[in-house]
């Protein structure tokens, strides 16, 4: 068996994943799967305690997208029955902060479908935000609005806006196999345009997408690259009536293994478990905060999540404890 401890204590020392250690990560005997959370636990322990970061979305504009990401509900090219409608009015944005605020999300996600925002959705979002901030400073607040301008994002963060997200989905080698409508560069251009703004970057993967494994060791490697202080990890929940449709290629145990490497790749970042948690981690669930240390609360876009009572019972269950701090730049990349 792999000295997954040691590994860990390497990582801890500053050391980086070799391809064939990460890649016996990911194919790893279902046999091994404590040693590797035990590992993967130690070092985001090393940095993030025993604390659970909360996050909360809101869908403020739905379906109508002009793209053609193949996962995506949302998209032009989509038959999913979901509900479409055009970006929302101020007081509703503000009141989902309010629900956030209530439910100890220390992060408000305020997102939009859509390749980027026009603007007057940006105006929208920016009055919104100011809002936000002038009743909840503490509250970290999230914008996902799509490919950014630089001058927008400027705009973003005078607004108080604290972070960006955009992911970079999956690899750039397999990115052409997602969606056609616009690139890995494009996407890669807006979490740059984020950071130069200031806005602290957050950009994740959608795992389950018919990709290789190498594609998940380079999409790990590819946020430590951008320094990407939060990292979503998704795991496909494939919506009938979209491209993916009917994919259906994880397994809870695969899951918990992808989360553990890319807590060894990018040991001092917020690494959020996402969209379809629950469908694909199903009973296994509680064992991904040992890797991870961040979860939505919450529906998520266009699929439900499980009852926030839930997950507030998971955390108590497992001992871990929310995490109410405010946002600070994470630690170092070692
Ligand atoms: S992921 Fe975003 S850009 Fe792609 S189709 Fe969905 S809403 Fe549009």
């Amino acid at each position: 068996m792999m000295n997954y401890e040691a590994l860990a204590d390497r990582v801890l020392q500053g050391e980086t994943l070799t391809d064939a250690e990460a890649m016996a990560i990911l194919e790893s005997p279902d046999d091994d799967l404590l040693p590797l959370l035990h590992a993967a636990y130690k070092v985001r322990k090393h940095y993030y305690g025993n604390k659970v970061k909360l996050n909360m979305i809101i869908n403020t504009k739905s379906g109508l997208c002009p793209e053609n990401c193949g996962y995506c509900a949302q998209s032009i090219v989509s038959k999913a029955p979901i509900e479409k409608y055009a970006m929302m009015k101020q007081e509703e944005i503000v009141a989902g902060a309010e629900r956030a605020a209530s439910v100890n999300a220390g992060t408000y996600c305020i997102v939009a479908s859509g390749r980027g925002p026009v603007n007057r959705e940006l105006e929208i979002v920016i009055d919104s935000v100011k809002e936000i901030k002038s009743k909840h400073a503490d509250m970290t607040v999230c914008a996902c609005l799509g490919i950014l301008k630089p001058e927008q994002a400027k705009r973003l963060k005078e607004a108080g806006v604290d972070r960006y997200n955009h992911n970079i989905n999956t690899s750039a080698a397999h990115h052409s196999s997602i969606t056609t409508s616009h690139t890995y560069d494009d996407r890669v251009n807006t979490v740059e345009s984020a950071k130069e703004a200031g806005i602290s970057p957050c950009s994740g993967v959608i795992v389950g997408m018919r990709e290789m494994k190498e594609d998940i060791i380079d999409m790990a490697r590819s946020l430590h690259a951008l320094d990407a202080d939060s990292i979503p990890v998704n795991f496909l929940h494939a919506v009938d009536g979209t491209p993916l449709e009917g994919t259906n290629e994880l397994t809870p145990r695969y899951c918990l293994k992808v989360l553990s490497l890319f807590r060894f790749i990018n040991p001092t970042k917020e690494i959020r478990i996402s969209g379809g948690r629950e469908v694909n981690l199903r009973s296994l669930q509680p064992f991904g905060l040992y890797p991870a240390n961040s979860i939505f609360i919450g529906d998520y876009l266009t699929t439900a999540g499980q009852e926030s009572d839930r997950d507030r019972q998971m955390l108590e269950d497992l001992g871990f404890e929310v995490d109410l701090e405010p946002l600070k730049k994470t630690p170092a990349t070692v």
